[in-house]
């Protein structure tokens, strides 16, 4: 215990921070699709062991345009957690709807290993988690998909059900046109994947297998209407992720099979605050496959998404042993490194306080490395 706590210290002075750039460029140089596989690698290896982490509901402070939230969770070994606002009429201050930044942490001594944008990230392990839960809940051989709402989300979604559930056809709508046209075009190049731009929900359910809702509204909503769903259609529900913001109306969740992140959570802020009692499986024992995702060819399935502090601790592992590997970002002094830990005042007021060399990646990391990229 001693040594390796001395081990942690003397390797982890310094923080290694990655900012939105930074992270841009990772997922750029090991390709985004690649990336949502891993991440969906890392989601998948952490909802399996689900019992070993300490978790709660995300903590909210509501506003009347949007929420800001913090989101913890630990294994006892990794702590991490995530900042992240929803402001659906953020556009109109040329900002995005979601922003987001986190830590990951050591348990054994507090230090912070890794601080990082998480904007990007919290798109790939929403798309990577929205995909995991499809393969084991929409039909076999699902080729098509919905996608409404074709904001900052789209493209990730896109491209995650490309890479692991088989959709080859997106039909997407977008109350804004010029959306939808920005998906097409960024996906334009993507081999294999079709994006087909349609005029109204009911044009975009026609012949789909899966429907996708990722609209943002602080509102309850109703996207989707029960006699739009057709018997089999998988529903991946993603934009209703707070008190009073919903997608989908309440009789379809009443007809369907539902699976939701972390039930305490999803009760609050899911589809299925709207029907508190509703009977949910959690994602975890789908994918240990101690609850089916699908009981029949003709069943309606929903995955009522929210977003979990699960998915960004998987996100911020696998975002630090990329970052390691690669040598990407930099160290920054965040947190006091006083030569005498308990001489704070004493390194305060030295002159020359300045921050340490920057050293060689943590040690913990050339197993994660191997471990998760
Ligand atoms: P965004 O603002 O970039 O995009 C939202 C899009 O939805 C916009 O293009 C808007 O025009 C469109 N839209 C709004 N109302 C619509 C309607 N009635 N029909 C069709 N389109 C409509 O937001 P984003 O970052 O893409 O996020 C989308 C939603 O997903 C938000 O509500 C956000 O809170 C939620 N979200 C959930 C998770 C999760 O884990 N479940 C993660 C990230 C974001």
């Amino acid at each position: 215990m001693g040594t390796n706590t001395e081990l942690t210290r003397e390797a982890n002075v310094l923080t290694r921070f990655l900012d939105a750039g930074d992270v841009a460029a990772l997922v750029r140089g090991v390709g985004v699709r690649q990336a949502i596989v891993q991440v969906a690698g890392c989601v998948r290896e952490d909802f399996l062991r689900w019992h070993e982490f300490e978790k709660s509901a995300r903590l909210a402070s509501h506003s009347a345009v949007g929420v800001i939230e913090l989101m913890p969770v630990s294994d006892g070994n990794r702590f991490a957690y995530k900042y992240v606002n929803g402001h659906p009429r953020n556009a109109q201050f040329a900002l995005p709807t979601v922003m987001a930044c986190g830590m990951l942490a050591d348990v054994q001594t507090g230090f912070p290993l890794l601080l990082a944008d998480l904007t990007l990230a919290t798109a790939l392990r929403t798309a990577a988690t929205s995909a995991l839960a499809a393969q084991a809940m929409a039909r076999p051989g699902a080729r098509t998909m919905a996608l409404i709402g074709n904001g900052a989300q789209a493209e990730f979604q896109s491209l995650a059900f490309h890479a692991m559930a088989g959709i080859t056809t997106i039909r997407a709508f977008d109350v804004d046109a010029s959306a939808t046209a920005r998906l097409a075009r960024n996906l334009a190049k993507v081999r294999g994947l079709e994006i087909v731009p349609v005029r109204s929900v009911r044009d975009a359910l026609s012949g789909a297998d899966i429907v996708t809702t990722v609209t943002a509204d602080k509102t309850r909503a109703t996207i989707l209407t029960p006699e739009m769903v057709q018997p089999g259609m998988h529903l991946n529900a993603v934009g209703g992720d707070c008190p009073g913001k919903t997608e989908l109306h309440v009789d379809i969740l009443r007809g369907a099979r539902l699976v939701v992140e972390y039930a305490p959570q999803s009760r609050i802020e899911g589809e299925i605050q709207q029907w508190p009692e509703a009977p949910v499986s959690e994602l975890w024992e789908v994918l240990a496959g101690t609850a089916p995702g699908r009981a029949g060819a003709d069943e309606v399935t929903v995955f009522d998404s929210v977003g979990f502090a699960l998915e960004d601790y998987s996100a911020l592992r696998w975002l630090h042993a990329t970052a390691c590997a690669r040598d990407a970002g930099r160290y920054v002094e965040l947190v006091a490194m006083p030569p005498d830990p308990r001489d704070l005042y004493g390194w305060m007021m030295q002159a020359n306080a300045e921050a340490v060399t920057p050293r060689a990646c943590e040690s913990t990391t050339a197993a994660e490395t191997t471990e998760s990229t």
